[in-house]
């Protein structure tokens, strides 16, 4: 089958080794799925359909390392709530829901990444429960959409309730509300060897593995997951560190360990270069270095830390200690927007109040993180985050007559600085024209209005119903979490706490 070739003409393309200000114009042949040739001039003969792209900045397709689609619905829901407290509301929420609902919110997510230049989301699965059927609604939305997906079901032996300090000491009925129903191992990773042979990896699907979180997982569990790694060459995401409970939980109950939870999971086979943790708000500096050491990954999600009252993760630190580096938006109810550019400037800004001395220049860097780097998470960084012949053609046209580029001094700072995903003009995805000049190509969006619309009667029904049982938990919840700041963890990820 001969595929069809588009040439992208005109454009300036941004290239994270030369002008990250002032990007030159070139022309982009597209061949099927990949980047073919990028050259200052290729004859439109070459092409079977010719975009002109002047005024038009070309930039690699945004990756998302951390998002869950579980809660698209909750956006807009809470404020103001620590994560404990938020679980108690978003893990129901995101659980035995119906076909039409999952669909829904997957399509939902991925439009909104879409329209905000993401082409690689990583999605972190809450899926409940784990079956086939709702996997094949999940994979199908994905493939309406067109995104390319990072697919990682969350597994687990250890209940909800032990993400939070003290947990084990709530009363029954907070327990419950948390979860505290243990999973079967063999279950799970039947589940996934299962889903990896019916969907196997092609196109715009590629899988990883998601362990919850060490705290979450037993030994035998982390085991598995890197044996599984190993076998199928995959990456593996987890949260770590993303509260300061858990730097409690990791030196009360992983003291054999060294009191570590990056010492337990290399205890378990699973610290290495397929590793990406997630957050890691509350991590020590040797930590980080053994990360590096071990090219392991970090993935970011400092606006969600801090709407969840979590803390500000050490990005300065971990920059110096060179650990590689990737970026994430996190849950729709956690930080309401699924946007790598929000994600970018809010690393600069973190840095920047992290040194009071002059430098670095970040921008360039941090779209490096977000493009070259979040692939490097999911083990795609030879084939993503770049616009190089052999690269997949996942682009972004950014329009450059938006006030942001008025007038356009800098590419790398503007796009970092003042672009709000307003610019994002067309979005290509494999080769295919997925956003075309604002138009959607693929998901019916008013269908979907409709569609979204209707399902919020249930749904805002149920999140009533939640919220109202869930009173009970709270006195116990916010006791445990007061106990959790009464203690010396030895470092601090908090703003000086309000008199
Ligand atoms: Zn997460």
């Amino acid at each position: 089958m001969i595929s069809r070739r588009i040439l992208i003409r005109g454009g300036q393309i941004y290239d994270h080794d030369g002008n990250v200000h002032k990007p030159a114009a070139a022309d982009i042949l597209i061949d099927g799925d990949t980047i073919a040739a990028v050259s200052a001039k290729i004859s439109p003969e070459a092409a079977d359909e010719v975009r002109e792209a002047s005024g038009r900045l070309v930039m690699p397709g945004l990756i998302n390392a951390h998002y869950h689609s579980h809660d698209v619905l909750c956006r807009g829901l809470f404020e103001e709530l620590p994560l404990e407290f938020w679980l108690l509301y978003t893990l129901p929420l995101g659980a035995n829901r119906s076909d039409e609902e999952v669909r829904a919110r997957t399509l939902v997510g991925a439009l909104e990444c879409l329209r905000c230049g993401i082409t690689t989301v990583q999605d972190m699965l809450g899926l409940v429960p784990l079956a086939d059927a709702q996997t094949d609604v999940v994979i199908a939305a994905y493939r309406e959409a067109g995104i390319r997906v990072v697919l990682s079901p969350m597994v687990w032996d250890i209940p909800p309730v032990a993400m939070m300090r003290g947990g084990g000491e709530l009363p029954p009925v907070a327990q419950d509300m948390l979860g505290n129903k243990p999973r079967s191992i063999p279950e799970q990773f039947d589940y996934l060897e299962h889903q990896f042979k019916r969907h196997p990896t092609a196109g715009t699907l590629h899988w990883a593995l998601a362990p919850f979180a060490p705290q979450r997982c037993s030994p035998q569990m982390l085991q598995r997951c890197a044996e599984l790694a190993e076998k199928y060459d995959l990456p593996v995401y987890t949260h770590v560190y993303e509260t300061r409970g858990q730097r409690l939980i990791a030196r009360e109950l992983f003291a054999k360990h060294g009191g570590s939870l990056i010492d337990y999971m290399d205890d378990c086979g699973l610290l290495g270069r397929r590793l990406n943790i997630v957050h890691s708000v509350w991590i020590s500096r040797p930590e980080i270095e053994r990360l590096a050491a071990a090219d392991a990954g970090i993935v970011l999600n400092t606006l969600s830390n801090m709407k969840l009252k979590s803390g500000i993760a050490p990005v300065l630190e971990m920059r110096r200690a060179g650990v590689r580096l990737g970026l994430g938006c996190d849950n729709c109810s956690g930080t309401d927007v699924q946007s790598v550019f929000q994600a970018m400037k809010m690393f600069c800004l973190t840095a920047a109040v992290s040194d009071p001395e002059p430098g670095p220049e970040l921008a360039h860097e941090v779209l490096r993180h977000a493009t070259l780097g979040n692939a490097r998470t999911a083990g795609l960084s030879h084939c993503l985050g770049a616009i190089k012949p052999g690269y997949k053609a996942d682009l972004v046209l950014i329009d450059l007559n938006d006030t942001a580029y008025l007038p356009c001094n800098s590419a790398a700072r503007q796009l970092v600085y003042t672009e709000t995903g307003r610019g994002v003009e067309s979005v290509m995805v494999d080769g295919r024209w997925v956003i075309d000049r604002r138009a959607v190509r693929t998901i019916d969006e008013e269908a979907l209005r409709r569609e979204v619309s209707s399902l919020m009667r249930h749904f805002i029904a149920d999140y009533e119903a939640v919220v109202k049982s869930r009173q009970a938990a709270l006195p116990h919840i916010l006791a445990a979490h007061r106990r959790v700041w009464a203690e010396d963890v030895g470092m601090d990820r908090f703003l000086p706490r309000a008199q």
